[in-house]
């Protein structure tokens, strides 16, 4: 669950069809409410493209970093 953890809703994007048991969508429809620990977390495909973006984002920042550090 650490992902939940290291979650920060307002960095969430809505999507056009949220998805209620997608923890990141449920976050947009619910931002004063913590996901139900009881439900199994699923990531929409909105959501898991949205992901892959900044894994991708995050990893070119280090490669520019160690660029520059180099
Ligand atoms: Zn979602």
């Amino acid at each position: 669950m650490s992902h939940l953890a290291a979650m920060q809703p307002e960095l969430i994007p809505a999507t056009s069809a949220p998805v209620e048991d997608c923890c990141y969508c449920w976050y947009v429809l619910h931002p004063c409410m913590p996901f139900p620990e009881s439900w199994t977390s699923t990531i929409c495909t909105d959501h898991s493209a949205w992901l892959l973006a900044q894994l991708a984002r995050r990893r070119e920042q280090r490669l520019r970093e160690q660029v520059i550090a180099a």
